[in-house]
């Protein structure tokens, strides 16, 4: 039963300023996330890792996870 038709996905995450389950929005970004200062050559094509914006669809908290460390 799925009342929206989105793009974003919307998962159940442990929020912390919740305090609890709540949903979350998450949308992914192709983007930079690396500071440049910290990029080196060689880190460069993690740095072009996808990252992912969660956001708390309660409080409205954005949390970005960097290379999907915590895949299923
Ligand atoms: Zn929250």
């Amino acid at each position: 039963m799925t009342q929206r038709d989105r793009d974003t996905n919307e998962v159940l995450r442990e929020c912390e300023q919740c305090n609890k389950e709540t949903v979350h929005n998450v949308s992914l970004r192709l983007d930079s996330t690396a500071d440049e200062s910290e990029v080196l050559s060689e880190n460069t094509k993690y740095a072009k890792a996808p990252s992912r914006e969660v956001t708390c669809t309660v409080c409205g908290t954005v949390t970005h996870e960097g290379r999907f460390q915590h895949e299923e």
